[in-house]
């Protein structure tokens, strides 16, 4: 009998619906708006809020919060632009706050 082992997920902190895989976290050194965020190459069962023009300290972005679908909880925000150059690679990507999503299947 060989144990179903599912892959290492990120759910929402309020109502555990699932939100990244652990195989999608490109880094886990970002700052978010309360302390430590991961970036995810994806994210799944959000809502992607109104575009805005963000200082970060990075520089300039066009960035939308994200919120959990069920929930409403705002979970980060999703890079739509980024006007420096080296900071390109974060277009269409998500912030998730530590803070907000918990571990499952670890
Ligand atoms: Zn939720």
């Amino acid at each position: 009998m060989e144990e179903m082992v599912g892959p290492r997920l990120y759910s929402c902190c309020n109502c555990r619906n699932q939100i990244a895989l652990h195989d999608d976290v490109i880094s886990k050194s970002f700052q978010g708006r309360n302390g430590r965020a991961f970036l995810f190459s994806h994210a799944t069962n959000i809502m992607v809020g109104p575009k805005e023009d963000r200082h970060l300290m990075t520089g300039l972005h066009t960035v939308a919060d994200v919120y959990c679908c069920d929930c409403r909880e705002v979970l980060g925000w999703k890079y739509e632009r980024a006007y420096e150059e080296t900071q390109k690679y974060k277009e269409g990507k998500f912030i998730l706050e530590k803070s907000k999503i918990v571990k499952e299947n670890w």
